[in-house]
């Protein structure tokens, strides 16, 4: 059985994301999807835990994927549900730098593997803050965001 961990802030979790996720679950057995939360940030937890409730709705269907909030590092969260992997989502350079850099702190402490996912070309642009501000704006954001299943 083999688990990876799909860590991340998800505020909103997007298409991009959702794609990642379920490439994953081509390449793994369980998929755990966390929800990772700022302790010393009021409020944070409870956002985190209705962010990650409104995930697993898109995965109620499929009893491979787990979805939780958590706080603390992502390789001790990873441990705590058997995960040998994490799984993150690269889309330009920039992703690269910043999740090479934790890809290595995570190696230097933890047996955990760091797998990358290319995203995909019609996804690529797709980030949480681009659909928070369309949000803000007043415009509709729910072509970027993904549909429950029925
Ligand atoms: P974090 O705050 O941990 O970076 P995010 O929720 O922004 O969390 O992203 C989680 C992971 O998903 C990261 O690895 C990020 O690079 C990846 N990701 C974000 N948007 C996309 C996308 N459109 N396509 C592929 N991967 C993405």
């Amino acid at each position: 059985m083999r688990t990876c961990v799909f860590p991340g802030t998800f505020d909103p979790f997007t298409i991009g994301h959702k794609d990642i996720a379920d490439r994953a679950l081509g390449c793994f057995d369980r998929l755990v999807i966390g929800v990772g939360f700022n302790q010393a940030k009021p409020e944070a937890g409870e956002a985190a835990t209705r962010r990650a409730q409104a995930i697993g709705r898109l995965y109620s269907h499929d009893d491979r994927v787990t979805v939780e909030a958590y706080t603390g590092l992502t390789v001790d969260f990873a441990r705590r549900h058997g995960a040998t992997h994490i799984v993150r989502g690269l889309r330009e350079v920039k992703d690269f730098e910043y999740e090479r850099n934790l890809a290595d702190c995570n190696s230097a402490i933890s047996d955990i593997e760091t797998v990358f996912l290319i995203a995909r070309p019609e996804y690529g642009y797709v980030s949480s803050s681009m659909v928070r501000e369309l949000i803000a704006n007043g415009y509709d954001a729910c072509r970027f965001l993904p549909k429950e299943e029925s």
